[in-house]
């Protein structure tokens, strides 16, 4: 099977020519954070164009990962987080049947990643897996029986970073309290560390805060550093057994930035589910992502394969 892929995230789209698990060729393009979708999608046809084969060999549609709440069975834009607020009131159906004549699946881009890393990554094979997206901020999905949670509205199994796990934390973008995104992500990080005592004494201090500084000041044996690191394991921690109890996976997935350290990382999260998650069948793996950012694009292959993935 051949279809043409776009990610669309906040700043970029990678447009790709996807086939069966290879990506025979991609263009992208940036934003530079453009608030709005309309005007940018000429840019992303053109790009699309160049990708389409002259070989006879058929496109079966056009997949599009939104970074964003997506109805995926009216295929529409159901609610942005600041990046393309007018990508709601958009055919996009109809703009993908008009350019290209192919029909158009919208997803979530954290979902078809899911979808992309149970084709051909980490969760290969499995049929019950949580994905989590740790960087700036936090993504969670889930597919249950192997078929992408969704819900009546759209939301279910996708706000795996919203889940609440401090009673007196601090406000969220979402507009929740205490959720593990505002509590251990990459936006959070600055706040957790201008709140933390004696964070002036740290090296961190010093230097940019982000996790990849903050995670070398750990290594140098920082205190401070050791102890913020620790908070923000835990905080991750707590969502993934909140996962556990929610879903029922096999299998837990980890991507985004702050895998660079999944040396650390997934070690911890196995142990800590290993003790404190309620699985009496056994124990819950979890693995590191391997597709990276090509994972949103490979999902869009079993999105077309499987259409009972759009079954709720
Ligand atoms: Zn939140």
């Amino acid at each position: 099977m051949r279809v043409l892929a776009v990610d669309l995230g906040g700043s970029h789209a990678t447009c790709a020519l996807v086939e069966d698990r290879t990506i025979l060729d991609r263009r992208t393009v940036d934003f530079q954070d453009s608030r709005t979708l309309a005007p940018l999608l000429a840019q992303i046809a053109a790009l699309l164009r160049e990708l389409v084969p002259h070989d006879g060999v058929p496109l079966s549609g056009l997949g599009l990962g939104f970074c964003g709440q997506v109805d995926a069975r009216n295929c529409s834009v159901s609610s942005t987080n600041g990046k393309f607020v007018d990508a709601p009131g958009l055919d996009l159906r109809q703009w993908v049947h008009r350019e290209f004549g192919l029909p158009l699946r919208l997803e979530n881009d954290a979902r078809l990643a899911l979808l992309g890393e149970g084709y051909s990554g980490a969760a290969q094979g499995e049929t019950d897996v949580v994905m989590f997206t740790l960087g700036t901020g936090i993504g969670g999905v889930a597919m249950m029986d192997g078929a992408l949670l969704r819900g009546k509205h759209g939301q279910a199994g996708v706000l795996g970073g919203h889940v609440t796990v401090a009673l007196h934390g601090r406000l969220c973008t979402c507009g929740a309290l205490g959720c593990a995104e505002s509590e251990a992500s990459g936006w959070a990080l600055p706040l957790i560390c201008a709140e933390w005592p004696h964070f002036s004494a740290s090296a961190l201090a010093q230097k940019e805060i982000n996790f990849e500084n903050l995670f070398a000041c750990a290594d140098n044996g920082d205190p401070v550093a050791r102890e913020i690191l620790d908070h923000c394991l835990r905080v991750w921690a707590a969502a993934a057994i909140t996962a556990i109890h929610s879903f029922d996976p096999d299998v837990l997935v980890y991507g985004g930035g702050v895998m660079k350290r999944a040396d650390v990382v997934i070690p911890f999260l196995q142990d800590y589910v290993a003790r404190y998650a309620w699985t009496p069948w056994g124990k819950v793996q979890v693995r590191a992502a391997q597709l990276g950012n090509d994972a949103g694009l490979i999902g869009v292959i079993p999105l077309f394969q499987q259409e009972q993935h759009l079954v709720r």
